[in-house]
């Protein structure tokens, strides 16, 4: 086990641009057994043999483990792997959402700060892009049955992984156990070794719980997720940017039938998004909040709620 100088361990922390809040914390995500692999590469991406090279000393096993704990990336130079550092935006994404045992140990209220930072970087990611862009891609707003509908269409391998928006942000005691990638290479963290390989009919289980707890279905290229608006990071950053309805895009809006509804508040307890306000067992919509989502069509024992297509109604 080799360990830094202080001189370069600072060199380090500049490079990683390591904000003040977490300087404290450094050893935390990253132990110090790990630096001197760390430190070569600063600006430098080296193959596994090289990096042994370097540290005087076989390092095979320490780089699959900080691979896996994110805190170096894989990539690919002239058909050979290479490593290269890691940032610490997904250090501590991988921690909070994969090592919670070290991610609790950091106490409560620093571990509110780090995830407002954390949050903070991926909003002024979101800043940097040209706003059109962001609301072109495919994440979209779907009831249960299309989130169904688009899993039963996919060849791919299923994996479920944590959800890692609430895992980071902790606003909610909702089920974290909710994202379910298409595919083994398109989630980085199961390419790292993480999350677990599960049949399409207890993805769907997953997608029928998520739906009775009032969980937001959306679909992307290759992902379902079951989402907060407390917790997640895309409806979140949405929200501060003004992207509400076109990222994740809104298809529909809720339809209410006043004849069926008996005013019991079901939908109300399941609605993330406030649309119902119950008064003397007479139910009022704010259609403006609705992001068609559908857990309250689900909800309602007597039928009286429907989506209609955004645009048509
Ligand atoms: S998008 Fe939704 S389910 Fe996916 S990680 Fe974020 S909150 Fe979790
Ligand atoms: S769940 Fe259905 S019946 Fe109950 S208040 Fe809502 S719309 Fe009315
Ligand atoms: S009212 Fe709209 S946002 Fe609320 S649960 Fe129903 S479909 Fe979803």
């Amino acid at each position: 086990m080799l360990y830094i100088e202080e001189n370069k361990k600072v060199e380090l922390m500049n490079s990683l641009n390591i904000p003040s809040l977490l300087a404290p914390y450094f050893d935390t995500f990253y132990n110090p057994d790990v630096l001197d692999v760390m430190y070569i590469l600063v600006n430098n991406r080296l193959s596994a043999e090289e990096i042994s090279k370097k540290l005087g000393y076989e390092a095979f096993d320490k780089i699959d483990k900080l691979y896996k704990d994110a805190i170096i990336n894989k990539t690919s130079e002239d058909n050979a792997v290479k490593y290269e550092l890691s940032t610490l935006f997904t250090r501590v994404n991988l921690m909070a959402t994969f090592q919670r045992e070290v991610w609790e140990n950091i106490p409560d209220e620093i571990r509110k700060k780090i995830s407002e930072w954390h949050f903070g970087e991926f909003l002024d990611r979101k800043k940097k892009l040209d706003l059109s862009d962001i609301s072109k891609n495919q994440n979209s707003i779907v009831p249960l049955n299309e989130a169904i509908d688009y899993l039963m269409s996919s060849d791919e391998d299923i994996y479920i992984i944590p959800c890692d928006c609430k895992s980071t942000s902790e606003n909610c005691n909702h089920s974290k156990n909710t994202c379910i990638t298409l595919g083994k290479s398109k989630a980085p963290s199961i390419e790292r070794g993480y999350g677990r390989k599960i049949s399409k009919e207890e993805a769907i289980v997953i997608l029928n719980d998520a739906d009775k707890e009032g969980l937001i279905h959306t679909i992307e290229s290759h992902a379902i997720c079951n989402c907060c608006t407390c917790c997640c990071y895309p409806m979140r950053a949405s929200k501060e940017l003004g992207l509400e309805t076109v990222w994740p895009k809104v298809k529909y809006v809720v339809s209410i039938d006043e004849d069926k509804c008996v005013g019991c508040g079901l939908c109300s307890n399941k609605c993330q998004r406030n649309v119902f306000s119950l008064e003397n067992r007479k139910v009022n919509m704010n259609y403006d909040s609705c992001v068609g989502c559908g857990v309250c069509v689900n909800a309602c024992p007597k039928e009286a709620l429907s989506l209609m297509p955004l645009g048509k109604s």
